[in-house]
């Protein structure tokens, strides 16, 4: 078999579960007929980058390129593309590929189809190995699961729409949230300010619950009505039973059990969030008054792409702190301890 044609760019990565992440150069594969080729500009820093560097959802492959919130210019195209040309602006979220034949993938649910080829950490059917994320300079994905960027958005501050927007967005749009009903968000971190401006946008009466009372007053600029500090029992209280729909963003260890009792009868909780450990579900909340429990995986890739737009039309972006490629492990304990404004941003000219 010959040699799949590759090109080398600059990238970080991990060389294991308790590695920092380091500068390094990786292989991407020299576009096929239906390929874009993108020179990345910048690449947003997800929670479930830290998970999956960190190997805490058991399926990481070493070495390990996160990055799924990117963004870029194209830099090249296949001679069968014919949706993007050399110089635009696009997108990549987590998805780069899948069986697009499945009744998922018809749907335009690719994000559940069961051949799905995530960012990262998916079995790389070109160049052997895992996928590699966007902490690169560079990638290349064919055309189908590339995204247009809406022109007058900063591109650094649309960067998480790739992902933080998408997995607020989605279940927001799914359990049709909008004007009547009181819809709460748990966690102002990356996703749950999304979720924040999502809600609003869609004309909702928005609380936001946060473990950090210092974060009340950015919720209430973001667009959040309320705020609830959820370590403060009373204040819990006084909103049970009363929510249609909560979207729970946080991405460790809590008491899920304390929303439930928040939701009004037939109110869906809706979990985003993804922790390494399981969390406990007590019965009696939810079997009392018909609550329902759900979760949702960011969003196929004509959701996003509406979901863009929408951002587009709305002026809507991400607050977002930019750094440098070699700030990345400062960024992650930062984030550990719940202290970013509100999505870290790679500007991945500090790369070169
Ligand atoms: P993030 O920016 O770190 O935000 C998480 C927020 O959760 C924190 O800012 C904090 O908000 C709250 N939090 C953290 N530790 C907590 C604790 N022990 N108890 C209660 N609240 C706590 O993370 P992110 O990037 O938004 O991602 C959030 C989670 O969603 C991660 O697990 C990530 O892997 C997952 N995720 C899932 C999908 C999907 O498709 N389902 C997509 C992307 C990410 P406060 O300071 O306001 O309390
Ligand atoms: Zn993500
Ligand atoms: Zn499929």
């Amino acid at each position: 078999m010959t040699k799949p044609r590759a090109y080398s760019v600059k990238a970080y990565s991990a060389a294991g579960a308790q590695s920092p992440l380091a500068a390094t150069t990786i292989s991407r594969r020299e576009p096929g007929p239906t390929d874009v080729k993108i020179d990345i500009l910048y690449c947003g820093v997800c929670h479930s980058d830290l998970h999956f560097s960190r190997n805490e959802w058991h399926f990481t492959e070493y070495p390990a390129v996160p990055g799924h919130e990117i963004v870029g210019r194209v830099a090249a195209v296949g001679p069968g593309v014919k949706k993007f040309k050399v110089g635009d602006t696009v997108g990549v979220g987590c998805l780069v590929d899948s069986c697009r034949t499945c009744p998922d993938c018809r749907a335009g649910l690719e994000q559940f189809c069961p051949g799905m080829v995530m960012t990262y950490g998916s079995d790389d059917k070109v160049l052997g190995g895992t996928t590699l994320g966007g902490y690169a300079q560079g990638i290349v994905v064919t055309e189908d699961f590339v995204l247009r960027m809406p022109a007058h958005l900063n591109l650094a501050a649309a960067a998480p729409l790739l992902c933080a927007g998408i997995t607020t967005y989605s279940p927001l749009r799914h359990w049709k949230v909008g004007p009547g009903q009181k819809v709460g968000i748990v966690g102002l971190g990356g996703l749950g300010h999304m979720g924040v401006k999502f809600a609003r946008a869609f004309g909702a009466h928005v609380v936001l619950f946060t473990t950090s009372p210092n974060k009340a007053a950015d919720a209430l600029r973001l667009g959040a009505h309320e705020v609830v500090v959820s370590t403060d029992e009373k204040q819990m209280a006084a909103h049970a039973g009363s929510f249609d729909f909560i979207l729970d963003a946080v991405s460790a260890l809590h008491d899920i059990n304390a929303y439930f009792n928040l939701l009004k009868r037939d109110g869906n909780l809706t979990l985003v969030g993804a922790p390494e450990q399981p969390l406990a579900v007590a019965a009696f909340p939810l079997i009392m008054r018909r609550r329902s429990f759900s979760g949702s995986l960011i969003g196929g890739l004509p959701e996003t792409q509406e979901m863009l737009d929408f951002c587009g039309q709305h002026n809507i972006t991400c607050d977002i702190e930019m750094i440098r490629m070699d700030q990345i492990n400062e960024a992650y304990e930062r984030m550990l301890k719940s202290d970013v404004k509100y999505r870290f941003v790679i500007d991945m000219a500090s790369l070169k």
